[in-house]
């Protein structure tokens, strides 16, 4: 099928046509990021209005580009959550007066089911199959016995990883989003100080990554308390080096005992150049798990992904009716 998809749980505003959720007619990204770079942060007010604002002419763009009209579609897919709850709503109703008015199902998806079929863009996806989901909002390692099935295995306890990195870039004075700053200092900076990994207990899954967030801000401000100037490089690369190990670890770990076939990295902080290369390091081509992860532009939050992930969707039949709705909370699987 032919499905136009659209995305705006957070602060990209997006839509897609992605036919048997692989091939990539067109997709369209309107990142908001100049806007809430101004605030530190992802404002959800700011976010809805310009959502609104920007959701048809995002929408016209992906049709435009893939030389299209609703005639063409076979159904119009949306992110239903998690995500902001009135960045959801444009999107959802969008979606909804869409399928209302072209006679085209509605197929609801969950926006990380989405980050993780970003995979299915790059490769053919192989079962059982694990993904870690390193996001703004997520850090998750999830077991995928079958297509369409989710089990979490083990998420973080508090900070997410991408929350981590724009909070450590936030210390640094970095400009939001941090995540990108920090890898582009990381690169020029030497791993000098041994921040601490959260293991937590032995066999768990579970990430912890405000304890690290935590002694990022103590070592900056004992530096600056006692004179010493703080290198920001420097600092980057000992937290970058202390995630990726982590990361790394539980990874590796998982993909052992769960005997998966593919390995997929994906999310926003999948697009950091250090952590891609330790996986790569660490789950050589050739090796008995085969890594995937996506080209940055699919990393971070897009359409295109949700296209791939409504082919399942479409597959099962899980359509939704008009009452619909935004749901921030809602679970995966
Ligand atoms: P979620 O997907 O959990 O709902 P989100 O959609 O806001 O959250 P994404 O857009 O997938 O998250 O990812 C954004 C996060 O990725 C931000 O925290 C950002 O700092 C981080 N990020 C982006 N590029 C990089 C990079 N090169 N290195 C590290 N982190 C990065
Ligand atoms: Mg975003
Ligand atoms: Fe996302």
């Amino acid at each position: 099928p032919r499905i136009l998809a659209i995305e705006t749980s957070c602060d990209e505003t997006a839509a897609s046509v992605v036919e048997g959720g692989k091939n990539v007619i067109s997709t369209v990204v309107a990142s908001q990021m100049d806007i809430h770079r101004r605030f530190g942060g992802v404002v959800p007010e700011v976010a809805s209005r310009h959502h609104v604002e920007n959701m048809t002419t995002v929408i016209e763009e992906t049709l435009v580009s893939a030389d299209m009209d609703y005639t063409d579609l076979d159904a119009v897919a949306v992110t239903a959550g998690p995500g902001l709850v009135g960045a959801l709503l444009v999107g959802v109703n969008t979606a909804k007066a869409l399928a209302y008015a072209h006679n085209l199902p509605l197929l609801p998806i969950h926006h990380i089911a989405g980050h993780i079929h970003a995979a299915e863009l790059v490769a053919d996806m192989q079962y059982p199959a694990l993904a870690l989901v390193v996001s703004g909002g997520h850090t998750s390692l999830i077991y995928l016995p079958e297509e369409g099935a989710y089990e979490t295995i083990g998420e973080t306890r508090d900070d997410a990883v991408g929350e981590a990195y724009d909070k450590v870039a936030r210390t640094l004075k970095l400009p939001y989003p941090g995540g990108p700053e920090i890898d582009r200092l990381a690169a020029e900076g030497e791993v000098t100080i041994d921040f601490p990994r959260a293991w937590l207990e032995s066999g768990s899954y579970d990430f912890s990554f405000s304890g690290l967030k935590s002694s990022v801000l103590n070592a900056v401000h004992n530096t600056q308390q006692r004179g010493d100037t703080v290198i920001p490089e420097n600092v980057a690369a000992s937290f970058q080096a202390s995630v990726v190990d982590v990361l790394v670890e539980r990874a590796q770990r998982a993909v052992s005992e769960y005997e998966v076939k593919q390995l997929i990295v994906t999310g926003g902080v999948a697009a950091n150049r250090t952590l891609r290369e330790a996986m790569k390091n660490s789950f050589p081509s050739g090796g008995n798990v085969d890594l995937i992860i996506p080209p940055l532009s699919l990393c971070t939050d897009n359409a295109a992904m949700i296209g791939a992930a409504a082919n399942i969707a479409w597959k099962k039949g899980e359509w939704a009716g008009y009452d619909l709705n935004g749901e921030p909370g809602l679970a995966l699987g």
